[in-house]
């Protein structure tokens, strides 16, 4: 049997019946966009990732666009993230007309140097050009930047923090989830994503009321919400009052549906994973540069298992040669990519990141990956020269 990169059709095994009757009483009930369940998964992602408030919407970008816009950034404004990235990442900053600015990664956890964002701000702010107003960390292949270095860089230079957590959504540090230090969490529900739907959808999470009903707000076009009406009358229904530009970044009922279901076995799931990577992590540690390492006090949700190999393309030929899938994330930095190649890189040069998108190549990894498929795997890795 052919080995699968992500086996979605098991988790659909496991739960198929329970989902179908979910999605079938979606149809019945013809609440297709924002009905009763996507409320109801809200206050579950509350629950799950330890916020007060959870907003559902579109896809995992739009999660990042909507705190950046209620907070204002614009154009003139710098947001620092990494460029060894997803393109969601960096592509929502230009959207608002702000300049996304690439910090270099740590070479063991791939997620943004501390120490590299502390030189670019300072940088920024020398420079004279652009105003620091954010950071954007990603919780790169699953695990959890390193929230309290980067909180702390953000607090002493007043910058908004984002986790584009659209990887990473149910990772810990010390027992806490990336919002313990963050404003705001993000994640996608796309279903490659470990917590994936049956299409795109995507969430964000603050522990900040008025963030909360502010992007609420922009999720819809701008409606008018709570805080628009204190004080003030109106001679006619304000419903349909436009408060300010906004967009459309709602999620299906259906998918709200799927992802309940979803959400249920989501902790176990993480917990396979890392029972998963672990066991890849003791097999393959003598026939590879690098097997993946978690920051201390993390727990990953392993979106991608990644290892390095100095011949990184010859393995991915001789892994397909054998049955095996493989996936480079990410060859080409975003810093060298046409669209983004016009922004500032921090400190002049990303030698981490550069590197490191030579080398690295992700297996297979899902909750439902057995010990002899994995053992299969690991043995083509072994017999590779
Ligand atoms: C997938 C992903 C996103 C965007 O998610 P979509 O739902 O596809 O819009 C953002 N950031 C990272 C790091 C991702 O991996």
């Amino acid at each position: 049997m052919a080995i699968p990169f992500i086996d979605l059709a098991a988790q659909r095994a496991r739960i198929g019946r329970r989902m179908s009757d979910a999605m079938m009483a979606v149809l019945d009930s013809g609440a297709f966009i924002m009905g009763p369940p996507v409320r109801e998964l809200e206050q579950q992602l509350c629950a799950f990732g330890e916020g007060r408030y959870a907003l559902s919407c579109a896809n995992g970008t739009d999660a990042i666009v909507l705190p950046l816009m209620a907070w204002g950034v614009g154009a003139g404004d710098a947001v620092f993230c990494p460029s060894f990235t997803f393109a969601s990442t960096a592509e929502v900053v230009p959207w608002t007309g702000a300049s996304p600015v690439f910090v270099d990664i740590d070479p063991v956890t791939y997620n943004i140097d501390p120490a590299g964002l502390e030189r670019a701000i300072v940088e920024t702010l020398a420079n004279g050009d652009l105003i620091p107003r954010a950071v954007i960390a990603v919780d790169l292949f699953g695990q959890p930047a390193d929230y309290p270095a980067i909180a702390a860089i953000c607090r002493r230079h007043g910058l908004k923090l984002i986790a584009d957590s659209a990887q990473g959504f149910g990772c810990t540090l010390n027992g806490l989830h990336p919002l313990h230090w963050a404003d705001v969490t993000t994640t996608s529900f796309y279903p490659a994503k470990p917590l994936g739907c049956y299409g795109d959808g995507g969430a964000v999470l603050t522990n900040d009321e008025a963030l909360a009903e502010m992007m609420d707000s922009l999720r819809v076009h701008g409606k008018v919400v709570a805080s628009d009406l204190k004080g003030r009358t109106f001679d006619h229904d304000p419903k349909y009052l436009s408060m300010r530009v906004g967009m459309n970044s709602r999620l299906d009922t259906i998918q709200a549906a799927v992802l309940i279901e979803k959400l249920a076995i989501f902790a176990d799931e993480i917990v396979t994973r890392n029972r998963i990577a672990a066991r890849y992590n003791d097999l393959l540690r003598p026939h590879v540069l690098r097997v993946p390492e978690v920051i201390a006090g993390g727990v990953s949700t392993w979106a991608q298992y990644t290892i390095e190999h100095a011949d990184r393309d010859g393995l991915a030929a001789h892994l397909k040669s054998r049955g095996v899938p493989t996936a480079v994330y990410y060859p080409i930095p975003l810093h060298l990519q046409p669209a983004y190649d016009i922004y500032p890189v921090a400190n002049g040069a990303l030698p981490v990141t550069d590197a490191a998108s030579k080398t690295v190549i992700s297996l297979p990894m899902h909750p439902y990956l057995g010990e002899s498929q994995q053992d299969e795997i690991v043995a083509a890795v072994a017999s590779f020269g």
